[in-house]
């Protein structure tokens, strides 16, 4: 290849902020500015550096990540990088692995501590975003690895990888598997290849994503949880503008046992996805008995998320939704999931 041309898009969040007189980070930074903060970069790769917008990931939207997929579909550079807030960044990132069918590195990276900080990580982990989206393995294999979260010197496949700390540098990882990779020094030293069967399914399956969103309640179960918020969809003639729901069940799949008949009906009345409230790993189907089981959940109708994350059960079922797949086709692309 010539020389590396990577396409940069500035969402916003922690590594674009900047401090105002009062000590506080606001949002402020662009595309070029986080660019020109790393002067190395030059030396690597021609870079297009556009902003995309200067909000905090908490606030970005399903359609703010749509856009983004559109202009990665467009984009003539070898590879992409998305800069945005950590926030939602397991999210968004396995939203644009769903849409995105380019054949070129596309990379998600953010940054923990602040500009203001001594040791801010947002420059180091856009530069080591660079040299990944350039390295020969992740070249040879982007079709098999999918969109990449760098942080911290590490590779994650962002179907895997969840914030799993609030604050700390530290805080990306992907408890089910591990990295796909680490940067040491300048090179990339690969770890392993994604499991990427489930994310074909849907990507099959999703086909026409139409632009219109359709809201998906995440509903946590909690030691004795009443089940008021079920109750309150059921009752509300719209659902509460609710289109589907994930249940964060506990253990294997379970629900408090009075939530039984709830869940059956809430089942019924909308596309209801179970994942582990653990932070996601494969389900159990047929080893419980009782009434709130997952033998009993799944006999009720209750569609299995397999092994995602609650929080990646709804950016898929939001898109399975969009995309008009009924209830059936929706249990098919979970049910890729284990
Ligand atoms: N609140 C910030 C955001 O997600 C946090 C961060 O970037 O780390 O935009």
């Amino acid at each position: 290849m010539s020389r590396l041309r990577v396409h940069v898009l500035a969402l916003g969040g922690t590594i674009a902020t900047r401090p105002d007189a009062g000590g506080v980070m606001q949002m402020g930074a662009g595309a070029d500015d986080l660019v020109a903060a790393v002067p190395l970069l030059k030396e690597l790769a021609d870079i297009e550096a556009e902003t995309v917008s200067r909000v905090g990931s908490h606030s970005l939207s399903f359609d703010d990540i749509h856009a983004v997929a559109g202009k990665i579909a467009a984009t003539a550079a070898d590879a992409v990088i998305v800069t945005q807030g950590t926030d939602t960044l397991e999210e968004t990132g396995f939203l644009l692995d769903l849409l995105v069918k380019r054949d070129i590195p596309v990379i998600v990276t953010a940054a923990m501590r602040n500009p203001a900080l001594t040791s801010a990580d947002g420059p180091g982990n856009l530069l080591a975003a660079v040299r990944v989206a350039g390295d020969p393995w992740i070249r040879r294999h982007t079709r098999s690895l999918g969109v990449m979260a760098v942080m911290l010197d590490e590779v994650h496949a962002v179907a895997d990888v969840i914030k799993a700390h609030p604050t700390r540098i530290d805080a990306f990882a992907s408890p089910q598997t591990g990295p796909i990779a680490a940067l040491v020094e300048d090179r990339v030293v690969p770890l392993g290849l994604p499991v990427r069967d489930a994310i074909e399914v849907a990507r099959q399956a999703l086909d026409k994503v139409s632009g219109e969103a359709r809201p998906v309640a995440l509903l946590w179960m909690g030691l004795d949880e009443p089940g008021g918020l079920i109750e309150a969809i059921l009752a509300a003639p719209d659902r509460l503008g609710y289109r589907g729901v994930v249940v964060a069940a506990m253990g294997g799949g379970h629900v408090p046992e009075r939530l039984a008949p709830l869940a059956g009906r809430l089942a019924a009345a909308l596309p209801t996805v179970v994942a582990a409230r653990a932070g996601g790993g494969p389900l159990l189907r047929h080893t419980y008995g009782g009434a709130s089981s997952e033998i009993a959940l799944l006999e009720a109708g209750l569609i299995w998320g397999g092994r995602l994350h609650p929080l990646k059960a709804r950016v898929l079922l939001e898109t399975c939704l969009r995309a008009g797949l009924d209830r059936a086709a929706i249990a098919r692309v979970f049910a890729a999931w284990g």
